[in-house]
């Protein structure tokens, strides 16, 4: 993929992550391990999307990287379902814990699971996915 197509595409989304809507800054210097710039599947590769730009969309490394092989539809509506349940939750997302990162991780893991195994359709309706995610991690966390 050419270099000068990820700039664009990065320019066209406001340097924002596609999911968390978190900038992505294009300085080197102000880049960390969480909020750097990388190039996202909607369609996951291990399910055969391709690297095209038709299924590239630009997200933070860090929600690529806890969103793993889940349907990029699902992932929107979860982490913002989580930063609903926990108003701190998305200012301080690039600083979560190392624990509430792989809590997260596992979530998404685990729902995409249920998602194969139930057969659901793609683009699962907030309310479906509430339904099956109980999320008793944020509240141990809080307690
Ligand atoms: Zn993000």
């Amino acid at each position: 993929m050419a270099p000068t197509y990820v700039k664009a595409l990065s320019e066209a989304q406001n340097h924002l992550c596609c999911y968390c809507h978190q900038e992505m800054p294009a300085e080197k210097h102000r880049q960390t391990k969480r909020n750097q710039p990388t190039k996202d599947h909607v369609e996951p590769r291990c399910h055969g999307g391709p690297t095209r730009p038709d299924n590239l969309v630009m997200a933070c490394a860090q929600c690529n990287h806890i969103r793993g092989a889940m349907d990029a539809e699902v992932f929107y509506d979860l982490i913002w379902y989580w930063f609903r349940s926990d108003e701190t939750l998305h200012a301080r997302w690039h600083h979560i814990s190392h624990h509430e990162f792989r809590a997260f991780q596992k979530e998404c893991a685990r729902i995409h699971q249920l998602q194969w195994q139930r057969r659901l359709k793609r683009c699962v309706a907030a309310r479906v996915l509430h339904a099956i995610v109980p999320l008793p991690f944020l509240h141990e966390r809080r307690a």
